[in-house]
């Protein structure tokens, strides 16, 4: 009797919670003075996008992404089992409007 294989297949979001997105930041560093863990450390270079330190240690509640003043600069990918998947009222039909 031969076993079934399972493939582990390795999240994105669990291996890296935060992208920034170097072309649009300006690294103002207000995402790093926000975070509850202190997962950032302040780019050496001015105006440098800060780094992602400590990516294990994100809680995924989002206030970096809040705070920042540059539209796109900064994404939380947070893990598929946290993501609400809404949905429109039309979108359930009829009988729920
Ligand atoms: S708040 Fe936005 S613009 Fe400022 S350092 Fe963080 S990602 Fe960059």
């Amino acid at each position: 009797m031969s076993l079934p294989k399972v493939f582990a297949i390795a999240d994105q979001a669990i291996v890296d919670p935060i992208t920034i997105v170097p072309e649009l930041c300006t690294g103002c560093n207000l995402c790093l003075h926000v975070c509850p863990v202190d997962l950032f450390l302040p780019n050496h270079d001015k105006g440098g996008p800060p780094h992602v330190l400590y990516p294990g240690e994100c809680w995924y509640e989002g206030s970096c992404v809040d705070v920042c003043p540059e539209p796109g600069a900064i994404r939380l990918n947070r893990p598929p089992a946290m993501r609400v998947n809404w949905k429109t009222r039309a979108a359930l039909g009829p009988s729920n409007g």
